[in-house]
């Protein structure tokens, strides 16, 4: 459990050692434009850059649209987004899955978004819930791919030639209790951990502690927290915000 001031402790500490605080804001799950949506692109406004994860067979035109005259980066949310593991863990592309099979779907999901969303849609590769047979990862450059968002802190060093890992850290819907928000103090203490985690070197410094959100799953009390949390951390000298593009060093 950790507080705001926690937060400030943290952040203060970059600032004392010179360092800037990078951070990334993912959203996952987008399909088409809705309240949600609009609720979390007011929230961010021009200050937080946001990564939109879409569902290549359920997005359309109208998300195409209303993205059109945003800033928003597009990144490939797996194809349909449907458990195909038969057991155990949720995986659209599990380790039992034909790979084959499992290329043929990401390709067809990146063209699909490549078609609606254009030069918005970023070579970025967001498996649903955060799994994909290890077997795709080094595959993914050749499906056009040049990076990949998972969770939880990446393995030190770049382990596939040509692809960027940035993770997301801060998730902070209790899944496993059907879903709200898992309260103030987890939080904080999964950002908190995270940074300090990377300004003392346990995990790589050089991966940006990323935020991940839902927002067709939020309940009051998430956006409140979410709101809460971009003011404290837009008003903090040493917190960085990247856009995906900077994120993943995607400009020529
Ligand atoms: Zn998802």
């Amino acid at each position: 459990m950790s507080t705001w001031h926690e937060l400030e402790h943290e952040l203060d500490a970059w600032g004392a050692a010179g360092r800037q605080a990078t951070l990334w804001w993912r959203d996952d799950d987008a399909e088409r434009p809705g309240p949600a949506l609009e609720r979390l692109l007011a929230l961010l406004g021009d200050e937080v850059p946001l990564c939109l994860a879409v569902v290549p067979a359920r997005a359309d035109e109208t998300l195409a649209a209303r993205l059109a005259t945003s800033s928003v980066g597009v990144a490939v949310h797996g194809y349909d987004h449907q458990n195909r593991a038969a057991q155990g863990k949720k995986s659209e592309f599990p380790e039992d899955r034909d790979p084959a099979a499992s290329k043929v779907e990401i390709e067809r999901g990146r063209a699909r978004l490549e078609k609606m969303f254009g030069a918005r849609l970023l070579p970025l590769f967001v498996p649903p819930w955060n799994r994909l047979a290890d077997a795709l990862v080094p595959a993914l450059p050749e499906l056009g791919f040049r990076g990949l968002s998972r969770f939880a802190p990446r393995r030190r060093g770049q382990t596939v030639a040509d692809l960027v890992e940035i993770n997301t850290h801060v998730d902070p819907i209790a899944w496993h209790q059907g879903g709200g928000f898992v309260g103030q103090g987890p939080a904080l203490q999964a950002l908190v951990g995270h940074l300090g985690a990377r300004r003392s070197g346990h995990v790589d410094p050089g991966e940006p502690t990323g935020l991940l959100s839902h927002h067709a799953r939020h309940d009051e009390e998430l956006w409140e927290f979410f709101e809460d949390l971009k003011r404290a951390l837009c008003s903090h000298p040493a917190a960085h915000w990247l856009s995906p593009a900077d994120a993943f060093s995607l400009r020529p």
